[in-house]
């Protein structure tokens, strides 16, 4: 692609940079905003800028948070003996949409998978572990996509955890294998909750 400016190529460059837009879509969007006013993208490099210095994540759930305990686990209706164990902030949006878990979560931030390097010191598991070891935990809930990566993970923490006094349960499987959590819909997500399994049958099944 051959820029007639180097600062629209800049600029093509870096949107370009992010997952799912080539060149052509970056481009698009450039002239989109060259053509609004120059607040539009004032505020929009404010809002990212701010996004990425500012947020910072809940001291207990890791979930993404603009204080630091966020509202979920700040809640006093919520149990915060149940604990429902995701890969990251949009699991707990979808979660959270289907208005049937008043648990807490736990966000591990990603999945284990040595394809990528991503082992377990990178996630937060240790946190998790300590606080089923420290604090009243009564259940925790694998709702992690039934991917490789998800099973791998699953396991791993069971592993950690099964001597300790806790239940441990697994959303039911209306959720199809390779399905991200997030594009379940809330009826379905719902119900993989509410009928969840215990977590050492659905390891004899596979
Ligand atoms: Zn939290």
């Amino acid at each position: 692609m051959e820029f007639s400016s180097k600062l629209l190529e800049n600029a093509v460059n870096e949107i370009a940079m992010l997952p799912g837009i080539g060149k052509r879509t970056a481009l698009r969007l450039v002239l989109h905003l060259l053509k609004q006013p120059s607040e539009q993208t004032l505020h929009l490099t404010e809002a990212l800028l701010r996004m990425r210095n500012e947020i910072i994540y809940c001291k207990s759930c890791h979930n993404i948070s603009d204080v630091e305990i966020c509202e979920i686990c700040n809640n006093e209706t919520r149990d915060k003996r149940i604990i429902c164990v995701v890969e990251d902030v949009r699991d707990v949006m979808a979660i959270e949409n289907t208005n049937i878990f008043k648990g807490v979560y736990h966000v591990l931030g990603g999945k284990i998978s040595p394809i990528d390097g991503i082992g377990p010191s990178q996630l937060n598991i240790a946190s998790l572990i300590d606080k089923v070891k420290n604090e009243l935990v009564d259940e925790l809930i694998f709702a992690l996509s039934s991917t490789m990566e998800g099973d791998t993970t699953n396991f791993y923490i069971y592993k950690q955890i099964k001597e300790l006094n806790v239940k441990i349960s697994t959303i039911a499987r209306g959720i199809s294998v390779g399905d991200e959590l997030e594009y379940a819909d809330e009826v379905t997500l719902g119900r993989s909750l509410m009928h969840r399994i215990p977590f050492e049958s659905s390891i004899k099944s596979m």
